[in-house]
């Protein structure tokens, strides 16, 4: 188990953003939770520190959290291949899917609880009792007993989840089960996620929130953009003198280095190109080659200049996720096959995790420069990745599945696929989408507010206040 380091940023950035009354609201709640955590420290507890929605979150979070006075910190556990392959086939089987189609019997179960073992041994050096330990997905819920019984307040966090259950999402419920049920609360981001054995006392529902202000969703020039794009290889644009500067997570400056082979397949995007793009994890629940299959079938019936990328992080980057190098290679397969016309507008980009405040910047000027974004994933728990395009102002067009229903309004500020696995209406939209530009831009305004109005960190930390404050009731 090691220490990720957690930053410090006043909470009256955000503030920045909202109408004065949410404002206000938020410099209370944050002089409350001040109040209420003094003496504590609020421990997370993860798999990673980089790569995925749950990293991406905590990162921003934190901060905040920190800069409002509460002593926030942040953990990362230690895993054994075996031990993530096991997780990973959880996180697939609680969103309904079969994964690696590995069992959960007697030898997972002592694999898992060995592993837990460990960390747990290591986590009683930071924690004390009294203090609250939010411990996130699957990886992490075998911790909560032995927390409960050191007088920690242990509260398990769900980020994965299926509207519906299934053989395999009870398969993965009735293995963490014996953990979750001892948790003193269980946070999920859709209530249809909790299976019904949860209290309902003890459930709470946080959907995730995005950064305004973090490299991955700040606001960039044109020309910042730009710089991005062609320094990173990613478009062939002429060099106009943009700055090659991004702005760290902690406030300090970095330089975009030049990144060699960055494109595994397409070469680089000629200058004048539009494109559309999905940046996703290379998880086969992304469904990045349903992406390229469904371009693919219409890519004729689309102005030329339209490309697609398909963006995922460097797949030895993400060490939770032993899944990410085989789907790229069927990606790449995919491609291969495609008539060289075609293959010329289909790029697959993998983004280095090395620096992530780098990497951020990267996907940041991809999803401010795309002309339609979209998430044609077949199961998401939320999908930040939905979030983040909306609000810089991109027209996203998404699976109408788990959370992605709740951040966008079809047809106000997004648009929704009724069925993921149907190619050729995702083909269609795209072709109507990309030859209605003054419907694209509407709709893209709207998301920006959507997300301005529900999406934002504040929402998020009240939440988490005053589930703090009933944790603490009794103490
Ligand atoms: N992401 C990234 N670099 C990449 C690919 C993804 O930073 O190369 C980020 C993405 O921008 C988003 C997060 O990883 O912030 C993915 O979160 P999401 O909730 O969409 O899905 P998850 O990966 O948690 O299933």
């Amino acid at each position: 188990m090691r220490e990720v380091t957690v930053g410090s940023v006043p909470i009256d950035r955000l503030a920045s953003l909202l109408e004065p009354e949410r404002a206000r609201r938020l410099a209370e709640q944050a002089a409350q939770a001040r109040e209420l955590l003094q003496g504590r420290v609020v421990w997370n507890v993860n798999a990673t520190a980089t790569g995925g929605g749950v990293a991406e979150m905590l990162q921003a979070l934190l901060d905040y959290a920190h800069g409002a006075g509460v002593d926030t910190r942040w953990l990362v556990l230690t895993g054994t291949p075996d031990f993530f392959r096991l997780t990973k086939r959880l996180h697939n089987l609680l969103h309904g899917s079969p994964g690696d189609g590995g069992p959960l019997g007697d030898e997972e179960r002592r694999v898992y609880d060995d592993m837990l073992a460990t960390n747990a041994a290591a986590l009683h050096k930071w924690v004390s009792p009294g203090d609250i330990v939010l411990l996130h997905d699957p990886q992490t819920a075998g911790l909560v007993s032995d927390l409960a019984e050191a007088d920690v307040h242990a509260v398990w966090r769900c980020h994965v989840g299926r509207d519906t259950s299934n053989e395999q999402t009870d398969l993965a419920w009735d293995f963490l089960r014996p953990y979750v049920e001892k948790a003193e609360a269980s946070i999920y981001s859709r209530a249809e996620y909790a299976p019904e054995w949860v209290d309902r006392d003890r459930l709470w529902v946080i959907p995730p929130s995005l950064d305004p202000f973090s490299a991955k969703n700040r606001d960039l020039t044109d020309a910042e953009v730009d710089a991005a794009l062609r320094q990173a290889g990613i478009m062939d644009l002429p060099s106009d003198g943009g700055s090659l500067k991004f702005v760290r997570r902690d406030g300090s400056s970095g330089t975009l280095r030049h990144h060699e082979g960055m494109m595994v397949s397409g070469g680089p995007l000629p200058g004048d190109a539009r494109y559309v793009l999905q940046v996703s994890r290379w998880d086969r629940l992304k469904d990045m080659a349903g992406v390229m299959k469904g371009f693919a079938d219409v890519v004729d019936d689309l102005p030329e200049d339209v490309h697609l990328v398909l963006a995922g992080p460097e797949v030895a980057g993400v060490s939770d996720d032993p899944e990410g190098a085989e789907i790229l290679e069927e990606c790449l397969a995919l491609w291969r096959d495609q008539p060289e016309a075609t293959q010329r507008r289909l790029h697959l980009c993998s983004v280095p995790m090395d620096d992530t405040d780098e990497n951020a910047h990267i996907i940041n000027a991809l999803q401010q420069r795309a002309s339609v974004v979209v998430q044609k994933s077949l199961v998401e728990g939320f999908g930040l990745t939905v979030t983040e395009p909306m609000w810089k102002a991109r027209p996203v067009v998404a699976s109408r599945i788990g959370g992605i229903q709740d951040q966008i309004q079809h047809g106000e500020n997004g648009l929704l696929l009724d069925d993921p696995y149907d190619l050729e209406s995702f083909g269609r939209i795209l072709v109507e989408l990309l030859a209605d530009p003054d419907r694209a831009q509407q709709i893209g305004t709207a998301a920006r507010e959507r997300v301005r109005d529900r999406f934002l960190g504040d929402r998020h930390l009240l939440q988490y206040v005053d589930l703090f404050a009933r944790l603490l009731e009794q103490d």
